[in-house]
């Protein structure tokens, strides 16, 4: 089967623009990019076309690759100030001479729609999440979607990011898979991927798994995001594996629809959080 998320996506998103309508919600979703970055620039542009879809305000802020940290930090104090403001996401990477961490470390966690601030990781982590990182709970909607099992299985997270690797595995733990984080130390990789009932691809190397590093039947994530000649495509050779697999998204056209749907409600999440908080209100 191939998991297309097409139709899922749609769905989240048509259901947080019924609530929005239904209740009258007002919400604004401020996204700063820093630089140049091609990639970053369409990602920017699609979470804003999916607010528009919805009805949530956006602001985009395009920041000179030469702001200094201490700019950039101003204009995230400023907006986790500002009441109208419900969702801050700084757009990654930011360039080298800006400390990330430091970055998500500052901005609101109740604001935190990425889910990258030290509080949500910690919560994620200790299994009561609030706000988790879009890409990570998006794989584990679709799983649930598509109905496949996911308690007992042997899970394998090729990658270790802050962003994706690591949120997605402490999900898939709570969900009682038997998780394996690998990266780029890990030894014997094949052997250990062709283990993995449900492997999660987060390299971002293209055609990085081939149908020799897999497990028959198993359900192939990739979160891989490669461009090859200009045309994307993501970590997991899709032609050499698909024959072997039983399952395998697609992309594009798979996880990266979820990141931005999930994004969408996870700005409902930081709303009803600030609310139950009185927050800014
Ligand atoms: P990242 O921060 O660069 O992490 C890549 C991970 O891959 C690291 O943990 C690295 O190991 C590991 N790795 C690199 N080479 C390896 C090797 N030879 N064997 C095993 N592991 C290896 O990347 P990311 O932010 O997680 O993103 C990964 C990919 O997903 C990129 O293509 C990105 O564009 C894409 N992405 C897609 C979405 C989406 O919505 N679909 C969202 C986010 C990211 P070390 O830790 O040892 O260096």
């Amino acid at each position: 089967m191939i998991l297309a998320a097409k139709d899922l996506a749609l769905s989240i998103k048509d259901e947080v623009k019924k609530n929005v309508a239904e209740n009258n919600l007002k919400l604004t979703l401020a996204v700063i990019l820093v630089g140049e970055d091609n990639a970053s620039k369409i990602y920017v542009r699609n979470k804003k076309i999916a607010c528009e879809y919805i009805g949530i305000k956006s602001l985009i802020y395009e920041l000179p690759e030469s702001i200094s940290q201490n700019e950039l930090l101003e204009i995230v104090f400023e907006l986790n100030e500002r009441s109208d403001v419900t969702g801050i996401l700084v757009q990654l990477p930011l360039p080298k001479h800006i400390d990330e961490a430091f970055i998500m470390e500052n901005i609101n966690p109740l604001k935190d729609v990425d889910g990258f601030h030290p509080e949500n990781v910690g919560k994620l982590t200790l299994g009561s999440p609030k706000l988790v990182p879009c890409t990570a709970i998006g794989i584990i909607k679709l799983l649930e979607h598509f109905k496949i099992n996911i308690d007992g299985e042997n899970c394998v997270v090729v990658g270790r990011s802050n962003d994706v690797g690591k949120p997605v595995a402490s999900l898939m733990l709570a969900k009682n898979a038997t998780v394996t984080i690998c990266h780029s130390h890990t030894k014997n990789l094949a052997q250990i991927t062709k283990t993995a009932d449900i492997l999660i691809s987060a390299v971002g190397k293209a055609k990085f798994i081939n149908c020799d590093m897999i497990k028959e039947n198993s359900t192939l994530i990739d979160v891989g995001m490669n461009r090859i000649d200009g045309k994307l495509c993501g970590d997991i050779d899709f032609d050499s594996c698909i024959s072997k697999a039983k399952n395998i998204t697609p992309v594009p056209g798979g996880v990266g629809l979820m990141t931005i749907a999930m994004l969408m409600q996870n700005c409902i999440i930081a709303n009803a959080l600030q609310k139950f908080r009185n927050v800014g209100k």
